[in-house]
């Protein structure tokens, strides 16, 4: 079905046309059919937006914290309460299987019910700088922040970027990839219907180049936070210091998935597939896209693995499937390309690498066996479901190649020997270390990472320090 009314911009408690009047298409990749027509924020939408966030904050950052808190805690009840709608509409937009959907849902929800809780308790220290003075921190918010948010986890991200920076009493200007703009407009939406003022959670659909980059390079905005790309990343850090923008970029990977002999192993198995198929076709930056296998144990692993991988289905998101189509064509594009590469590099796949086909922008679950870490297949985001098998001969070769990419996001392993996973976890450079379960965390655990997959963290208390500012108070006591 096409829905043709267009979606308007929210800016200031409105819904609004762009003021260039232009609107673009955004499609849903299981049919490639246009989904909806969506206003076409740019430099001007962009102002209007952040000139309403700063005339909203004076009063947001005053209203009493509960009272701000409550008001998140109702807008995760009311998301949820429209759960079925919201994850039919994440499904069309996205691709990925509904049952996803609806998870990501719920921990968009989940997101904002967590900072409501903190709203009321963000506060500093007293510091003993002697008999004479008497001497305070207070954490404030930045003031406008703008939320730039990929295609992968449309909803859930909005939750994880834009809650906690309203909790904090910051407000918010929220560009949503142009491939997946809808569901953060209803998140938008559902916050004004249940109170939120105007010009609190503006929502500014449009393309990176000219929403997104109006957005980071704007002098009145107080705080960016990016997901995405590592070189778009760049490009909004670049954007931001001109105006000595504070930036938080969460950025993508190439996070190593180790499988020792001592592991269980069917629990490995399962993870493995969670871990590059069976999550948003891998399209997450957080996935397990290289596979270390110990050389004792890999030749059984892999013929379980590759049995497993050849049963998933494959469809249309709105039948939950295991894997759905990837979000669009570029996307397609880019992962046949590596599919290419990787026969160049090391020949057939074991499993998948056929183009299929049928419409929409389906892959099938690819595995490459007995690649070197070296090559590209093992070195670059792939960011689709496509696995790249690396065997290892011990614990230092392990950690070794572990460590030998230039990203720092994840990296997990599967053992039941504790000192062997205690020494992972220490000699391993991520943000995230995951021991027997992929993806292990949740709203609660600080997430970033380490070298080229950026700085920051999100979730957690942590990011409430990524949108609040320290200020200290000096008293010196003169009697
Ligand atoms: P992809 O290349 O997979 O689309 P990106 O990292 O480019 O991923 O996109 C993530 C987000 O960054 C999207 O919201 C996108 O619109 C935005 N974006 C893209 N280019 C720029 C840019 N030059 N400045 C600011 N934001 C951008
Ligand atoms: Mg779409």
């Amino acid at each position: 079905m096409m829905e043709k009314d267009t979606h308007n911009l929210l800016i200031n408690g409105e819904f609004v046309p762009a003021a260039s009047g232009e609107t673009f298409t955004t499609f849903d990749p299981a049919t490639e059919e246009p989904l909806a027509e969506v206003a076409k924020g740019a430099q001007d939408d962009v102002n209007r937006a952040v000139e309403s966030g700063r005339e909203a904050f004076d009063k947001w950052r005053a209203m009493p914290p509960e009272k701000r808190g409550r008001l998140l805690t109702q807008l995760a009840e009311a998301i949820r309460d429209d759960i079925d709608r919201l994850s039919e509409l994440e499904t069309q937009d996205n691709g990925k299987p509904l049952s996803q959907a609806r998870a990501d849902v719920e921990g968009c929800a989940r997101y904002f019910e967590y900072y409501a809780g903190i709203a009321d308790k963000i506060h500093g220290n007293s510091i003993p700088l002697t008999h004479d003075y008497t001497d305070y921190t207070v954490r404030e918010p930045l003031g406008v922040t703008g939320q730039i948010i990929p295609w992968n986890f449309p909803i859930n991200l909005v939750g994880r970027t834009v809650a906690p920076a309203l909790a904090a009493g910051n407000v918010a200007v929220a560009k949503p990839a142009e491939q997946t703009p809808l569901s953060a407009l209803e998140v938008g939406k559902i916050a004004l219907d249940v109170g939120f003022p105007p010009g609190v959670f503006n929502v500014v659909p449009g393309f990176g180049a000219d929403a997104g980059a109006a957005l980071a390079s704007h002098p009145d905005v107080n705080g960016i936070s990016f997901t995405g790309s590592v070189v778009t990343g760049q490009q909004v850090a670049k954007l931001a210091t001109d105006n000595v923008t504070p930036v938080h970029l969460e950025l993508g990977g190439k996070s190593p998935n180790v499988v020792f002999p001592d592991a269980d192993l069917d629990v490995a198995l399962n993870e493995t597939i969670t871990a590059i198929f069976g999550t948003n076709a891998g399209q997450v930056c957080s996935a397990g896209s290289r596979l270390l296998v110990h050389e004792e144990i890999h030749d059984v692993f892999i013929d379980k693995l590759v049995e497993r991988t050849a049963e998933l289905s494959l469809g249309a998101g709105i039948d939950d499937p295991a894997v759905g189509p990837l979000v669009s064509i570029d996307q397609y594009e880019k992962v046949q390309k590596y599919v290419d590469i990787g026969r160049s590099e090391v020949g057939e796949p074991i499993v998948g690498g056929d183009v299929l086909d049928r419409k929409g922008y389906f892959v099938e679950p690819t595995i490459f066996d007995d690649v070197d870490n070296d090559m590209r297949i093992a070195q670059e985001e792939i960011f689709g479901p496509v696995l790249s098998v690396v065997e290892f001969k011990d614990d230092d070769e392990a950690i070794e190649l572990a460590n030998d990419v230039d990203y720092g996001l994840v990296a997990g392993i599967f053992t039941t020997d504790v000192g062997r996973a205690h020494r992972f976890a220490r000699d391993v450079n991520a943000g995230q270390i995951y021991v027997n379960e992929w993806f292990a965390g949740g709203v609660e655990t600080p997430f970033g990472g380490y070298k080229q997959s950026g700085f920051g963290r999100e979730k957690g208390l942590e990011a409430i320090e990524s949108y609040t500012q320290v200020k200290n108070v000096c008293f010196k006591i003169d009697r």
